[in-house]
């Protein structure tokens, strides 16, 4: 386990600054809405949303530039929980963000498979792990 000295090593945030960018905006706050914690709260429900794409590697990264999108709109949503799966085969939903547990409690804010240390959401946040 790395130290927080490694926090530094951030690449998981070219794609909110790009989208803050888009929209004209910048700060230091959290851009990017922080994962629910383990467990589904009482009520809980997700939404579908359809688009076209020439294949699955653009369909990833535009499905992660939707949920980042969103998520700037709407902070309540979980963004951890954001899959992507072909139309209408629900049973192959992969999901879209890392997930994986920071030593603090804290979840990856980056996407599922990436290289490298795990990011806490927002700027500022942790980053832990085996990097390279
Ligand atoms: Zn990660």
């Amino acid at each position: 386990m790395r130290d927080r000295s490694m926090r530094d090593n951030r690449p998981a945030y070219w794609r909110q600054r790009r989208v803050v960018a888009a929209l004209g905006g910048g700060g230091d706050g959290p851009l990017v809405a922080p994962p629910v914690a383990a467990g589904r709260p009482e009520g809980w429900f997700t939404v579908h949303l359809g688009f076209t794409a020439p294949g699955p590697a653009v369909a990833r990264e535009r499905a992660v530039g939707y949920a980042e999108a969103l998520s700037l709109l709407c902070p309540e949503l979980a963004l951890g929980a954001s899959a992507l799966s072909p139309a209408d085969a629900w049973h192959r939903a992969e999901r879209l963000f890392c997930g994986a547990p920071g030593p603090d409690g804290e979840r990856c804010a980056d996407v599922a498979g990436h290289p490298g240390f795990h990011h806490a959401p927002g700027p500022g946040g942790l980053g832990w792990g085996d990097g390279d």
